[in-house]
């Protein structure tokens, strides 16, 4: 009767996963940061993801509503 893992995670920790993956090229220089990832902070409705580009400094923002379902 075990469960799969996804079961265990939380809406949020799935989408920071996510988002690890995604988007590591910075816009403004082209530099690719495979060693970096996206940080996450929440407040609870709204997730603000933070990028900092380590080759020009530039800092990326994303933020997505957290659905309450
Ligand atoms: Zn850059």
């Amino acid at each position: 009767m075990s469960r799969g893992d996804d079961e265990g995670r939380s809406p949020f920790e799935r989408m920071t996963t996510h988002m690890d993956d995604a988007d590591l090229v910075c816009p403004d220089c082209g530099y690719e940061d495979e060693e970096g990832s996206w940080t996450a902070e929440t407040n609870g409705d709204t997730v603000l993801y933070r990028h900092l580009c380590p080759s020009c400094g530039s800092v990326r923002k994303r933020t997505f509503e957290l659905g309450d379902e």
